[in-house]
């Protein structure tokens, strides 16, 4: 046995990551308040857990992959949280994509009980997720990350400590402003394509064999395309990460223009129910402006 990984929060990207983790060969404690989550990795050879607590208690690492950061604060902090009760192997590490000043305080407060914390964001998608070949962004102290790494290599391809608490989550928002901004780009570029007549299929294979391709175009441009909005990556979520890039981006008085253009195209799709479409329904926007 390789050691023993608490894993909390079984939603579009941490289900695959834990059975990664599996298929690695580790013993996996899984926990979240959806239990048809628990018993579905349970039926992948995973151990139930009934909190967060109940997760880490015999775990080498508690890792942690959920929405947004009241949920990261909830499993932290609750009634049950790691606070109260630490993974037996005194290391945590949150991989969802969070407020870098509330992992700062996370940091630090489980420093205070002997709790070392590495902040982790991931950048690949669920696809990226299923085949273990996430970008995982690490911030935090050497000795934790050298700990949390044979981890991270069952569940990634590029694994990087970039700095101090914190820093992860920077470069993740870092990350999330191009993504904002590519896929606004391929709106625009569709939008025009369409009501010139071109075909999009043709389109999208025309740009992606030259200088305008990206992961955007490539992964999510056929759904574009088809008016398929199944999430993948919730529109919701993009808006929370726009939220808390312009938010660090105030704080240090950068201004970011487009990602604040972009931001507003997140909300009109998110007011036209869309936040839990997948971020290609960002293209919807276009077609109510074009009227399509
Ligand atoms: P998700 O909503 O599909 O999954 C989150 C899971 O956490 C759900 O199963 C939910 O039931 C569970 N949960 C919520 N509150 C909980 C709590 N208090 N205790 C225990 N479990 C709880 O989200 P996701 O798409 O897997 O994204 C997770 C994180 O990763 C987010 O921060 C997101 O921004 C980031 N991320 C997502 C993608 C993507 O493509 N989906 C890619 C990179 C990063």
């Amino acid at each position: 046995q390789l050691g023993t990984v608490g894993f909390i929060g079984l939603g579009t990207m941490g289900r695959e990551m834990a059975l990664n983790l599996l298929k690695a060969g580790y013993r996996v404690c899984v926990y979240d308040v959806v239990e048809a989550a628990i018993a579905d990795l349970v039926g992948h050879g995973a151990e139930p857990a009934s909190s967060p607590a109940d997760a880490g208690r015999d775990a080498d690492i508690a890792i942690a992959m959920l929405p947004d950061t009241p949920e990261v604060e909830d499993v932290v902090y609750g009634k049950d949280g790691l606070l109260t009760s630490p993974p037996r192997g005194r290391l945590f590490v949150d991989m969802s994509t969070i407020s870098p000043v509330a992992s700062r305080r996370i940091h630090a407060d489980l420093a205070n009980v002997g709790v070392a914390a590495i902040d982790a964001p991931v950048s690949g998608g669920p696809v990226g997720a299923k085949n273990a070949a996430l970008s995982i962004m690490a911030g935090g102290e050497a000795d934790a990350f050298a700990r949390a790494e044979p981890f991270f290599r069952a569940m990634g391809t590029t694994i990087t400590h970039v700095g101090a608490a914190g820093a992860g989550q920077t470069v993740k928002l870092c990350n999330q402003l191009i993504c904002g901004i590519n896929i606004q780009a391929i709106c625009e570029a569709l939008a025009l394509g369409r009501a010139s007549g071109i075909d999009l299929e043709q389109l999208r294979n025309v740009l992606l064999g030259g200088s305008a391709a990206s992961w955007m175009l490539d992964r999510l441009g056929p759904a574009m395309i088809a008016g398929d909005t199944a999430a993948g990556f919730r529109i919701d979520l993009m808006l929370k990460d726009l939220r808390l890039v312009q938010e660090q981006a105030l704080s240090l008085s950068v201004p970011l223009p487009a990602t604040a253009l972009v931001t507003n195209q997140y909300v009109e799709a998110r007011a036209h129910g869309e936040g839990t479409n997948g971020n290609q329904a960002l293209f919807k926007v276009y077609d109510r402006m074009t009227n399509q």
